[in-house]
């Protein structure tokens, strides 16, 4: 699994609804952290919403 830091994801996230697409959230998961901590939330690796 994959992991992505906590601010890189709310920026992709964002980035992702200004395109207006939709998601399923069937594209597997990220792993959240910030700095060298997991957060515990996981990361859609496609839109990058908190699952
Ligand atoms: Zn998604």
């Amino acid at each position: 699994m994959n992991n992505i830091q906590m601010n890189e994801a709310e920026s992709r996230h964002k980035k992702f609804l200004e395109s207006e697409e939709d998601c399923d959230h069937q594209y597997g998961k990220l792993k959240e952290y910030y700095l060298g901590t997991a957060t515990g939330d996981y990361r859609c690796s496609n839109c990058y919403a908190e699952l």
